[in-house]
């Protein structure tokens, strides 16, 4: 029977939820963009934006998807015949270095597999091989939305300093921003990129490109930038406009200002903490249930694992079995396996995905959980008791 009516739940690894008061905020009509309540709360925006980010240095705002941050993150300090170093564990790795590619640069993959986290050390073995300083950056992707792989920012950068190579670290947050704790000065990353749709809860459209000081400089000594991607007016701008290029992402603003806002008021250590916990009840779950039968954990390793996606292997027809019962006869739609296998390969049916970043809160990972459990019972897909019970466990405990 088909029991979807009421509220859905979209838990795919971004787009995410959008919380009522982004929506409210978003509904109104048109503001001035030349002055007015605009341009303080943007002010206000680019400043919040740097505390979730844990920086001090500059960010610039552009009116695109997560795709439009990485070229612009790497129009600013890559030319033609540089070389960049591209560790991955994942889809978006791959997806970043092909993006360099096409801006001119030579593509160098250390490719960690679907199943691990990066390894700093084999990253810093591939620097102190590049005497002549060809490599100009490393494009490390902080969770890989597609594996659900973390990798340890703050570990790849004590490898790349003891090395005494000069490239740049720039990092990939759009799933982790606002979900798994980042701390871009602390942890000495150069670059970074995000984007609105995932742990920002606003609808997909706009992103961000961090830099520090020493990105700053490295621009200055790049030749030619395009203008729309160049970073510097957006950073540091004379007049309004130049933050966006043009005309302001105005209904965006007001949504980010909802969403920064809840973030703020709930503290960033909690936010953090929340998907921290949220993440355990989903594995605890996942443990209980790989006891028998297909499913299994794509990242075993906790410590590798993301707090805001988590991808799962159950074997050919039962992944795509069990995301259609739950969409079609209860209101959940998962996430589907991505870059696990081609589409066109049965084998890309055994695998799917949580997405648990933003606007979650336990009831509806625990209502998540038990849908699925449902699903399976009813597709008669083998699995472990007491997955709802242990989930339950860690959200009590919490
Ligand atoms: C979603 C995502 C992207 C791509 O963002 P789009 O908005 O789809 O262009 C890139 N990297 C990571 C890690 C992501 O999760």
């Amino acid at each position: 029977m088909d029991l979807t009516q009421g509220h859905t739940y979209l838990a795919i690894p971004g787009p995410s939820v959008m919380p009522e008061a982004v929506l409210r905020a978003m509904h109104r009509s048109a503001p001035n963009i030349y002055e007015g309540e605009l341009i303080d709360l943007t002010y206000g925006v680019v400043r919040d934006l740097k505390t979730v980010a844990r920086t001090a240095h500059n960010v610039a705002i552009y009116i695109g998807n997560g795709h439009a941050a990485w070229e612009a993150a790497l129009a600013n300090v890559i030319e033609p015949g540089d070389t960049v170093l591209v560790p991955t564990t994942g889809s978006f790795g791959h997806g970043w270095g092909e993006m360099a590619a096409g801006l001119g640069a030579e593509c160098e993959v250390l490719d960690f597999g679907r199943r691990t986290s990066i390894d700093p050390a084999r990253v810093a073995e591939a620097l102190a091989g590049d005497s002549a300083h060809k490599i100009k950056a490393v494009l490390a992707v902080h969770v890989d939305t597609s594996t659900s792989a973390r990798s340890d920012i703050a570990a790849l950068r004590k490898a790349m300093d003891a090395t005494g190579h000069p490239a740049l670290l720039m990092v990939d947050c759009i799933a982790s921003f606002g979900c798994d704790r980042f701390e871009m000065d602390a942890w000495g990353v150069d670059v970074m990129v995000a984007a609105c749709q995932k742990g920002l809860m606003v609808p997909p459209g706009v992103s961000f490109v961090y830099f520090n000081d020493k990105a700053a400089k490295r621009r200055s000594e790049i030749a030619r930038v395009s203008r729309y991607w160049d970073w510097t007016p957006r950073a540091n701008p004379e007049v309004y406009y130049q933050l966006f290029c043009g005309t302001a992402p105005t209904h965006h603003l007001y949504g980010l200002r909802a969403a920064l806002d809840l973030i703020l008021a709930e503290g960033l250590d909690h936010v953090w903490s929340r998907h921290e916990v949220l993440a355990q009840a989903i594995w605890a779950a996942c443990d209980a249930w790989s006891a028998v039968g297909p499913l299994e954990l794509n990242i075993q390793e906790t410590s590798g694992r993301s707090h805001a996606v988590t991808s799962l292997r159950i074997g050919q027809e039962h992944g795509t079995r069990l995301r259609r019962w739950c969409q079609d006869q209860a209101g959940l739609t998962l996430g589907i396996g991505l870059g696990m296998a081609t589409e066109e390969d049965p084998k890309s049916d055994g695998f799917f995905r949580f997405g648990h970043m933003g606007h979650v809160n336990a009831q509806m990972i625990m209502g998540l959980l038990a849908t699925v459990q449902a699903g399976m019972i009813a597709l008669d897909i083998p699995h472990g008791p007491g997955a709802v019970e242990a989930a339950a466990k860690v959200v009590a405990r919490a």
